[in-house]
């Protein structure tokens, strides 16, 4: 599916902005740890043992994880109803908070579309109050289209290595920055560090995005 058009387009940039473009889950909140809990709610466990979601999800003493489309329904019901379990990443509310004093900050997360009133909640709660994008797919063409509308420098900031690469195709211009906020997944997550910075805790990521941004 497209990046929904109306969103991107609503999001307002000034047009010589410094430019903070991060994603949410395991960037600004410890996804992993909140859908573990979640999941154990509904008396299943997540078995951190790759860097998967779904073939992570077991019933407790069995060795196969559960089937996809279970694990895809707990997911969904994640978004919607799960907000309360979902703590922020250590450092990032702060972070942030400093860098928007002298740069734009736009979150753009691929969430479904039911998840969206919770997702906005508990962005407000946690003290990430800034425009939302919500995407489906890959995060190049809506960096490019933000960068675009700015002079001022960019970053890109996720966990996952494919919208990264996305990013560095679609918007080479754009900085590139990788975080894995759980640590159980840090050594699991791919990552190319030749191409995009990788820093996992949100002090020393904030120095090398005002570097990055300002200097
Ligand atoms: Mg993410």
């Amino acid at each position: 599916m497209e990046p929904r058009y109306s969103d991107l387009q609503a999001c307002a940039v000034s047009p010589t902005s410094p430019l903070v473009i991060v994603d949410v889950d395991e960037v600004l909140a410890q996804f992993m740890r909140g859908f573990g809990t979640f999941v154990e709610r509904h008396g299943f466990e997540l078995r951190v043992d790759r860097f998967a979601l779904f073939q992570n999800i077991y019933r407790p003493g069995e060795t196969e994880h559960i089937d996809l489309i279970a694990g895809k329904a707990l997911f969904d019901d994640f978004f919607r109803d799960g907000a309360d379990v979902l703590a922020p990443a250590e450092g990032a509310a702060d972070a942030l908070a400093d860098l928007s004093t002298r740069a734009e900050v736009v979150i753009l997360t691929n969430a479904p579309e039911h998840g969206r009133q919770a997702r906005i909640q508990w962005l407000k709660t946690h003290g990430f109050d800034y425009p939302l994008i919500i995407n489906s797919g890959l995060k190049g063409p809506p960096a490019a289209d933000l960068a675009g509308r700015t002079t001022g420098r960019a970053v890109f900031i996720d966990d996952l290595l494919p919208q990264l690469d996305s990013v560095a195709e679609k918007a080479p211009d754009v900085g590139r920055f990788q975080m894995v906020s759980d640590e159980r997944l840090r050594p699991l997550a791919p990552s190319a560090p030749d191409r995009h910075v990788r820093i996992d805790e949100w002090s020393r990521l904030k120095t090398a995005i005002e570097e990055r941004l300002f200097q």
